[in-house]
């Protein structure tokens, strides 16, 4: 097996294993395994192939809901912004180009890497914003409404992350979203609803995330629940302990909160509030103004 990606893949999955059957506590060292297969996969990352869309088009301007005033921003905005500092490309000569927003597409929308997957999924689900946005929210997976309508959080976890995004001043087509894993996860026969994306689909997907991020180059990252912190940057640690901390992709800084489908589970205005002090970080971090208003939301009236 020559296949650099397979071989550490094999070596995590026993470790993948006991963490997917939700074996406490996680193997030693499975933070460690984790994280070592991410960097393979990013390391590896998928090669452009000149398509007829990518000749055609320019860097970063493919996504067709982009919001062109957002989208134009000054270039001198993006130019300031650091680089989300990922392993190099493999460079155009190597038979493949540079990526752009719409030849990634174009590959991502034809992946056949997990052969289960391609089976069960409607369509996949690239990602929807504004190519320049400086913000990424980054959710687990595709559920059926978003397997359906081809777009993420779009089902009732959607709507509420569109309210969070509306209150932070923000449209959908301002900043950008998109799931480490790309296909719906399959369900056995017989059985409905969503289940969590194996640690083993979300390192095979990452490094298709790991591209739009470099050509996104968003200023701020929110990781929306445990599984998409597990899948963008192999962390296993409670979700309690990491949300509302700063923590990096590849020199890009992320923020962890809790997944919306969490609040609809739990009405508490406790964690609504936490979530919404995670986001007043998010706007100070992107020099955001922010009014008396926002400052108060979902605080108890004294
Ligand atoms: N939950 C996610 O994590 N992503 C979606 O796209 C929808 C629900």
């Amino acid at each position: 097996m020559s296949d650099p990606f397979q071989q550490a893949l094999q070596a995590t999955l026993p470790m993948l294993k006991k963490i997917q059957q939700g074996i406490k506590p996680a193997p030693k060292g499975s933070t460690a395994a984790l994280k070592k297969l991410r960097d393979v996969a990013l390391a590896h990352r998928p090669v452009a192939k000149p398509t007829a869309a990518a000749s055609l088009s320019t860097p970063g301007t493919g996504v067709a809901t982009a919001n062109r005033a957002t989208a134009n921003r000054a270039t001198a905005d993006l130019a300031n912004r650091p680089a989300a500092k990922l392993p190099a490309a493999i460079p155009p000569s190597s038979g493949g180009g540079q990526w752009t927003m719409e030849s990634l597409r174009t590959a991502v929308l034809a992946c056949e890497k997990c052969p289960h997957l391609v089976r069960s999924r409607t369509q996949v689900v690239f990602g929807v914003g504004n190519p320049e946005a400086e913000l990424l929210f980054v959710g687990e997976a595709p559920g059926a409404d978003e397997d359906a309508q081809g777009e993420p959080f779009v089902g009732k976890a959607g709507q509420l992350l569109t309210k969070i995004i509306q209150a932070m001043g923000f449209e959908r087509s301002d900043i950008f979203i998109a799931n480490v894993l790309k296909c719906r996860p399959d369900m056995p026969s017989g059985e409905s609803g969503n289940r969590k994306p194996k640690p083993a689909e979300m390192a095979t997907c990452l490094p298709w995330l790991g591209e739009q991020i470099s050509l996104i180059r968003p200023r701020v990252i929110v990781a929306l629940g445990a599984t998409a912190v597990e899948g963008l940057l192999g962390e296993t640690s409670p979700l309690r302990d990491l949300r509302g901390r700063w923590l990096e992709f590849q020199g890009t800084p992320v923020m962890v909160t809790y997944h919306p489908a969490y609040l609809l589970r739990n009405q508490s205005l406790s964690e609504k509030r936490k979530v919404w002090e995670d986001m007043l970080l998010v706007l100070e971090k992107l020099g955001k103004k922010i009014s008396a208003k926002q400052r108060a939301f979902f605080t108890n009236p004294a």
